[in-house]
């Protein structure tokens, strides 16, 4: 039977009463598990050690969602021997029965959605809507990977050369570490592991340790889709420890990262350096930091602007890669906008992400600081017009801000804060608002209001991002239509969810014989 043809899941509508009490039934089940401790894997075997690692409800910061093991050196080097021995088995399993396991997972995971998400709503804080478009988006890597695998695995096309039979395949690259962030806890982790995992690679999993229990989930996915011991190893630990050895061990083959710019290009450089007894170069996929825009224009409908910017700066507490830090706003229509925006993020209300509201908290006490600090730099570098104080001391919640009047080369212009603080910047024409979008070092998204058709087909050809958006919010990516992936320092542009996505993952092969 042929596999049907690709396409996304739908986002469940929390409206719906009985999608509501699902959730809500599924978060006071997964409550009843906090504190659990879970093993790390290596070749299926169940490791405990001393040192733990504590997944905390960011709404609650005194509850602890998870006990995890933090690895060690000796076993994150033992976890990529171990991967390198199952690959010489896995490589040669047939592509159809790895897309199958992806296929069976994808299920799994539709089966258990609510459970998922109620987890991802505890360990980092987003509210039922995020938590579910997440797990769609994991189910979307799932399905559009398997079939990409069968394409990739079907004669590709070359020249015909007289006297001669020629073919090329695509072959696994070997034994890769995967390091997934927080903020798209599941999707992100799902989709790069499953990538490496369907194009014949092992697996080393280091999860985010502000997220380690949705790594356990989809390892638990996995082992239930029937993908044998040692080809996905779950090993969560100090990024700066177990990830630098994972990263720099002689026996692997590719790094598979999402993450800050600081990290990426640290991995990077700790790739690039040759080990003794290394046969090879590192492949390194880097995904990374954004500073995304969105120009509001003067011929532009300021209803839709702002519903675009508000959703794109404040949905996740604006901790997406692809959220709008920036609104740059046509000085005709600025204090117009201004006024709009403000009302409109008025109606935003902050509380715990159990409850549903349209902000939750940010992912730690890091980020709570981090953020805190960027708002009092803020301060000085433009005028704060709504929020800028954190609120309530039981989690980590900060109000949604705004600071208006910034100039383009002001810190909070410039550098990714990954919170819920939106800088807008005034421009004098449409030139000017380009020349402001293209001013920072990152390059993911960007969105343009507009309904002038040559200013659009300028952004086109202008505007240097890897996902550009006109009329529409600059978040929300879908697997398939929006392949996804950034310039720049925003990284390798791997174009996540794009047919390019497993060449990633796999090296091509001809082999030519003579026939007379
Ligand atoms: P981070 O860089 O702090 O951490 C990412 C991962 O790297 C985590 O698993 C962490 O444990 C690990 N890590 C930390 N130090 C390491 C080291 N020395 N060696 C190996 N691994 C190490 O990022 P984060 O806070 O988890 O995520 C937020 C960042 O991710 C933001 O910058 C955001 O823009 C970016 N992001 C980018 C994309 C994209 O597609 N471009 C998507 C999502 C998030």
């Amino acid at each position: 039977m042929s596999t049907p043809k690709f396409k996304n899941e739908p986002i469940l509508d929390f409206s719906d009463k009985k999608n509501l009490s699902k959730i809500q039934k599924a978060l006071e089940q997964v409550e009843s598990k906090f504190g659990q401790e879970y093993p790390l894997i290596i070749n299926g075997e169940k490791i405990h050690t001393d040192a733990k690692l504590k997944s905390i409800n960011p709404s609650k910061k005194g509850q602890v969602v998870s006990v995890f093991q933090k690895a060690t050196k000796e076993l994150a080097e033992k976890a990529i021997l171990e991967a390198i021995k199952v690959f010489n088995k896995w490589k040669n399993v047939p592509p159809k029965k790895r897309a199958k396991i992806l296929f069976k997972a994808a299920n799994i995971v539709r089966r258990r959605r609510f459970e998922i998400n109620a987890w991802m709503i505890s360990e980092v804080g987003k509210n039922y809507v995020e938590a579910d478009a997440d797990t769609a988006e994991a189910i979307d890597f799932l399905e559009f990977y398997g079939r990409e695998i069968l394409r990739y695995s079907k004669k590709q096309p070359l020249t015909k050369v007289k006297g001669e039979d020629n073919e090329l395949v695509y072959i696994p690259l070997g034994a890769g570490v995967v390091i997934p962030p927080w903020n798209f806890p599941f999707a992100i982790l799902v989709g790069m592991t499953s990538a490496a995992i369907v194009t014949g690679n092992t697996v080393v999993l280091k999860p985010s340790s502000d997220s380690p229990m949705m790594g356990w989930l989809f390892y638990e996915v996995m082992e239930e889709a029937g993908l044998p011991k040692g080809v996905l190893n779950f090993v969560p630990g100090s990024g700066s420890e177990v990830g630098d050895t994972l990263v720099s061990h002689p026996k692997t083959r590719f790094i598979a990262f999402t993450g800050s710019k600081e990290v990426g290009l640290h991995i990077n450089q700790l790739a690039a350096q040759h080990q003794p007894g290394q046969f090879w170069i590192k492949r390194v996929i880097a995904e990374m930091g954004g500073k995304d825009s969105i120009i509001v224009d003067d011929e532009a409908n300021l209803t839709d602007a702002v519903n675009g910017v508000v959703t794109s700066a404040f949905g996740f507490q604006g901790q997406k890669c692809s959220a709008c830090s920036r609104a740059i706003v046509n000085e005709k229509v600025y204090d117009k906008f201004i006024d709009m925006l403000k009302e409109k993020v008025g109606q935003l209300k902050v509380g715990p992400a159990k409850e549903n509201y349209p902000v939750g908290p940010v992912v730690s006490s890091n980020a709570y600081n981090s953020i805190l600090s960027y708002i009092e730099i803020g301060k000085t570098e433009g005028r704060l017009i709504y929020g800028g104080n954190p609120c309530g001391d039981e989690g980590f919640y900060i109000e949604p801000t705004i600071i208006i009047d910034v100039e383009p080369n002001a810190r909070i212009s410039l550098e990714e804060i990954f919170g819920p603080v939106l800088a807008v910047l005034k421009a004098k024409d449409f030139n000017h608002a380009l020349e402001i979008a293209n001013n920072t070092e990152f390059g993911l998204t960007g969105s343009v209001y507009t309904t002038n058709k040559k200013k659009i087909k300028r952004a086109k050809e202008e505007f240097y991002v890897g996902n550009l958006y006109f009329n529409r919010k600059c978040t929300g990516a879908l697997v398939g239509g929006h392949p996804f992936g950034g310039f720049n320092m925003s990284g390798t542009d791997s174009k996540a969810g794009g047919r390019d996505y497993l060449l990633l993952f796999m090296q091509a092969k001809l082999w030519s014989e003579k026939i007379n």
